[in-house]
Protein backbone atom coordinates (compact mmCIF):
# COMPACT_ATOMS: atom_id res chain seq x y z
CA UNK A 1 0.00 0.00 0.00
CA UNK A 2 1.34 3.42 -0.17
CA UNK A 3 2.80 5.81 2.53
CA UNK A 4 0.48 7.74 4.00
CA UNK A 5 0.04 11.79 2.80
CA UNK A 6 3.18 13.80 4.43
CA UNK A 7 2.48 15.95 7.65
CA UNK A 8 2.31 19.59 6.88
CA UNK A 9 3.29 22.32 9.50
CA UNK A 10 0.91 23.11 11.93
CA UNK A 11 -0.81 19.19 11.48
CA UNK A 12 0.29 18.53 15.23
CA UNK A 13 -2.02 20.90 16.85
CA UNK A 14 -4.57 21.53 13.86
CA UNK A 15 -5.78 17.82 13.49
CA UNK A 16 -6.41 16.85 17.61
CA UNK A 17 -8.45 20.47 17.17
CA UNK A 18 -10.11 19.21 14.47
CA UNK A 19 -10.71 15.94 16.38
CA UNK A 20 -12.43 17.92 19.30
CA UNK A 21 -14.13 19.99 17.60
CA UNK A 22 -16.25 17.22 15.97
CA UNK A 23 -16.59 15.69 19.28
CA UNK A 24 -17.78 18.91 20.32
CA UNK A 25 -20.17 19.08 18.08
CA UNK A 26 -21.33 15.65 17.60
CA UNK A 27 -20.71 13.76 20.95
CA UNK A 28 -23.38 11.24 20.02
CA UNK A 29 -22.80 10.72 16.56
CA UNK A 30 -24.12 7.34 15.63
CA UNK A 31 -25.08 5.24 12.73
CA UNK A 32 -27.94 6.43 10.93
CA UNK A 33 -29.13 3.08 9.52
CA UNK A 34 -32.18 1.48 11.68
CA UNK A 35 -31.65 -2.07 12.53
CA UNK A 36 -32.15 -5.00 14.95
CA UNK A 37 -30.34 -7.35 16.88
CA UNK A 38 -26.79 -9.20 16.16
CA UNK A 39 -25.12 -7.08 13.10
CA UNK A 40 -26.98 -9.47 9.59
CA UNK A 41 -29.27 -6.13 9.47
CA UNK A 42 -26.77 -3.64 9.41
CA UNK A 43 -25.01 -5.95 7.60
CA UNK A 44 -28.27 -6.06 4.61
CA UNK A 45 -28.97 -1.98 5.12
CA UNK A 46 -25.56 -0.92 4.19
CA UNK A 47 -25.07 -3.00 1.16
CA UNK A 48 -28.72 -1.12 0.05
CA UNK A 49 -26.94 2.13 1.20
CA UNK A 50 -24.82 1.84 -1.85
CA UNK A 51 -25.62 5.40 -3.93
CA UNK A 52 -28.75 5.81 -1.56
CA UNK A 53 -29.97 7.66 1.28
CA UNK A 54 -29.78 6.48 5.03
CA UNK A 55 -33.43 7.55 5.15
CA UNK A 56 -34.69 5.47 1.78
CA UNK A 57 -32.82 2.42 3.15
CA UNK A 58 -34.63 2.96 6.41
CA UNK A 59 -38.49 2.93 4.74
CA UNK A 60 -37.25 -0.65 3.06
CA UNK A 61 -35.48 -2.35 5.42
CA UNK A 62 -38.38 -2.57 7.89
CA UNK A 63 -40.43 -5.22 5.02
CA UNK A 64 -36.88 -6.48 4.16
CA UNK A 65 -36.54 -7.60 7.98
CA UNK A 66 -40.06 -8.36 8.35
CA UNK A 67 -40.30 -10.85 5.53
CA UNK A 68 -36.49 -12.33 6.03
CA UNK A 69 -35.30 -11.59 9.64
CA UNK A 70 -32.36 -13.11 9.85
CA UNK A 71 -29.33 -14.70 7.02
CA UNK A 72 -31.54 -18.61 6.91
CA UNK A 73 -34.81 -16.76 6.35
CA UNK A 74 -33.43 -14.60 3.15
CA UNK A 75 -30.92 -17.10 2.26
CA UNK A 76 -34.40 -19.33 0.59
CA UNK A 77 -35.91 -15.99 -0.65
CA UNK A 78 -36.19 -15.34 -4.38
CA UNK A 79 -34.61 -12.85 -6.38
CA UNK A 80 -37.54 -11.82 -7.97
CA UNK A 81 -39.15 -11.29 -4.06
CA UNK A 82 -36.09 -9.40 -2.50
CA UNK A 83 -35.70 -7.18 -5.83
CA UNK A 84 -39.64 -5.81 -5.67
CA UNK A 85 -39.01 -5.24 -1.74
CA UNK A 86 -36.26 -2.98 -2.31
CA UNK A 87 -36.76 -1.45 -5.98
CA UNK A 88 -36.79 1.96 -4.60
CA UNK A 89 -33.09 2.00 -3.27
CA UNK A 90 -31.61 1.59 -6.77
CA UNK A 91 -29.48 -0.80 -8.69
CA UNK A 92 -31.92 -3.73 -7.41
CA UNK A 93 -31.09 -6.14 -9.53
CA UNK A 94 -27.09 -6.44 -7.98
CA UNK A 95 -28.25 -5.43 -4.61
CA UNK A 96 -30.60 -8.51 -4.33
CA UNK A 97 -28.01 -10.88 -5.95
CA UNK A 98 -25.78 -9.48 -2.97
CA UNK A 99 -28.22 -9.89 -0.26
CA UNK A 100 -28.86 -13.24 -1.28
CA UNK A 101 -24.99 -14.13 -2.17
CA UNK A 102 -24.02 -13.04 1.36
CA UNK A 103 -27.18 -14.88 3.45
CA UNK A 104 -26.27 -17.72 1.52
CA UNK A 105 -22.57 -18.13 2.46
CA UNK A 106 -23.60 -16.14 6.01
CA UNK A 107 -25.94 -20.01 6.27
CA UNK A 108 -23.28 -22.44 4.43
CA UNK A 109 -20.23 -21.48 6.03
CA UNK A 110 -20.79 -19.19 9.52
CA UNK A 111 -24.07 -20.58 10.59
CA UNK A 112 -26.07 -18.03 9.61
CA UNK A 113 -23.70 -15.34 11.59
CA UNK A 114 -21.96 -12.60 10.52
CA UNK A 115 -17.94 -13.03 11.16
CA UNK A 116 -16.24 -10.42 13.06
CA UNK A 117 -13.14 -10.47 11.12
CA UNK A 118 -12.03 -8.21 8.16
CA UNK A 119 -10.70 -10.92 5.65
CA UNK A 120 -13.79 -13.22 6.07
CA UNK A 121 -16.02 -10.38 5.77
CA UNK A 122 -14.54 -9.66 2.60
CA UNK A 123 -15.45 -12.73 0.83
CA UNK A 124 -19.01 -12.46 1.07
CA UNK A 125 -20.74 -10.80 -1.37
CA UNK A 126 -21.44 -7.54 -1.85
CA UNK A 127 -19.16 -6.53 1.00
CA UNK A 128 -15.91 -4.49 0.58
CA UNK A 129 -13.83 -2.51 2.86
CA UNK A 130 -15.96 0.49 3.74
CA UNK A 131 -19.10 -2.12 4.35
CA UNK A 132 -16.60 -4.25 6.71
CA UNK A 133 -15.72 -1.30 8.64
CA UNK A 134 -19.01 -0.25 9.38
CA UNK A 135 -20.44 -3.67 10.36
CA UNK A 136 -17.30 -4.58 12.74
CA UNK A 137 -17.33 -1.02 14.23
CA UNK A 138 -20.87 -0.05 14.67
CA UNK A 139 -21.93 -3.51 14.66
CA UNK A 140 -19.37 -5.16 17.17
CA UNK A 141 -17.35 -2.45 18.37
CA UNK A 142 -14.25 -3.29 16.97
CA UNK A 143 -12.14 -0.90 15.65
CA UNK A 144 -11.01 -2.52 12.50
CA UNK A 145 -10.00 0.51 10.24
CA UNK A 146 -11.96 3.82 9.66
CA UNK A 147 -15.15 3.78 7.51
CA UNK A 148 -14.56 5.94 3.88
CA UNK A 149 -17.84 6.98 2.37
CA UNK A 150 -18.36 10.19 0.08
CA UNK A 151 -18.67 11.91 3.34
CA UNK A 152 -15.49 11.04 5.22
CA UNK A 153 -13.16 11.40 1.13
CA UNK A 154 -14.90 14.94 0.74
CA UNK A 155 -14.37 16.25 4.62
CA UNK A 156 -10.80 14.71 4.80
CA UNK A 157 -10.09 16.45 1.56
CA UNK A 158 -11.68 19.43 3.00
CA UNK A 159 -9.58 19.42 5.99
CA UNK A 160 -6.57 18.43 5.52
CA UNK A 161 -6.32 15.32 6.61
CA UNK A 162 -5.80 13.85 3.40
CA UNK A 163 -4.79 14.58 -0.07
CA UNK A 164 -5.28 11.18 -1.26
CA UNK A 165 -8.64 10.72 -3.13
CA UNK A 166 -8.28 6.52 -3.61
CA UNK A 167 -10.60 5.29 -0.30
CA UNK A 168 -7.71 2.62 0.65
CA UNK A 169 -5.51 5.61 0.76
CA UNK A 170 -7.32 7.82 2.33
CA UNK A 171 -7.94 5.51 5.14
CA UNK A 172 -4.58 5.16 5.87
CA UNK A 173 -3.83 8.23 6.03
CA UNK A 174 -6.70 8.60 8.95
CA UNK A 175 -5.23 5.26 10.51
CA UNK A 176 -2.20 7.17 10.93
CA UNK A 177 -3.32 10.62 12.40
CA UNK A 178 -6.62 9.73 14.33
CA UNK A 179 -6.27 7.65 17.85
CA UNK A 180 -7.73 3.87 17.08
CA UNK A 181 -9.98 4.47 19.83
CA UNK A 182 -11.68 7.49 18.07
CA UNK A 183 -11.64 5.53 14.66
CA UNK A 184 -15.19 4.50 15.18
CA UNK A 185 -16.89 7.99 16.49
CA UNK A 186 -14.70 10.13 14.26
CA UNK A 187 -16.23 8.23 11.16
CA UNK A 188 -19.91 8.68 12.75
CA UNK A 189 -18.71 12.32 13.29
CA UNK A 190 -17.14 13.14 10.13
CA UNK A 191 -20.54 11.91 8.32
CA UNK A 192 -22.47 13.76 10.39
CA UNK A 193 -20.88 16.86 9.89
CA UNK A 194 -20.89 16.04 5.81
CA UNK A 195 -25.00 15.65 6.05
CA UNK A 196 -25.51 18.67 7.90
CA UNK A 197 -23.02 21.47 7.36
CA UNK A 198 -20.20 20.54 5.04
CA UNK A 199 -22.20 19.48 1.70
CA UNK A 200 -20.48 18.66 -1.39
CA UNK A 201 -21.74 21.26 -3.31
CA UNK A 202 -22.66 23.90 -0.45
CA UNK A 203 -20.50 23.89 2.78
CA UNK A 204 -22.01 25.91 5.36
CA UNK A 205 -18.75 27.59 6.60
CA UNK A 206 -19.98 30.39 8.46
CA UNK A 207 -21.68 27.58 10.99
CA UNK A 208 -18.63 25.57 10.96
CA UNK A 209 -15.99 26.21 14.01
CA UNK A 210 -13.68 23.67 12.80
CA UNK A 211 -9.97 25.04 12.09
CA UNK A 212 -10.19 23.97 8.28
CA UNK A 213 -7.65 25.32 5.60
CA UNK A 214 -10.32 24.90 2.86
CA UNK A 215 -12.91 27.96 4.81
CA UNK A 216 -14.72 29.61 2.05
CA UNK A 217 -16.14 32.12 4.92
CA UNK A 218 -15.39 33.10 8.90
CA UNK A 219 -17.31 31.40 10.89
CA UNK A 220 -20.10 33.58 12.72
CA UNK A 221 -19.80 33.05 16.66
CA UNK A 222 -23.16 32.05 18.67
S1 LIG B 1 -14.97 25.35 7.16
FE1 LIG B 1 -16.37 24.92 5.43
S2 LIG B 1 -15.24 23.52 4.06
FE2 LIG B 1 -14.21 23.49 6.07
S3 LIG B 1 -15.16 21.75 7.17
FE3 LIG B 1 -16.28 23.60 7.76
S4 LIG B 1 -18.02 23.68 6.33
FE4 LIG B 1 -16.49 22.25 5.46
Amino acid sequence: MASPTRRRPGDATRIPAVLDGLARLYPEADCELTFKGDPFQLLCAVILSAQCTDVRVNLVTPELFRRWPDAHALAGASQTEVERVIHSTGFFRNKAKSLLGMARMLTERHGGLVPREMDILLELPGVARKTANVVLGTGYGIASGVVVDTHVARLSARLGLSSQTDPKKIELDLIDRVPREQWIAFAHRLIWHGRRVCAARKPDCTACPLPCPSRLAPHAPD
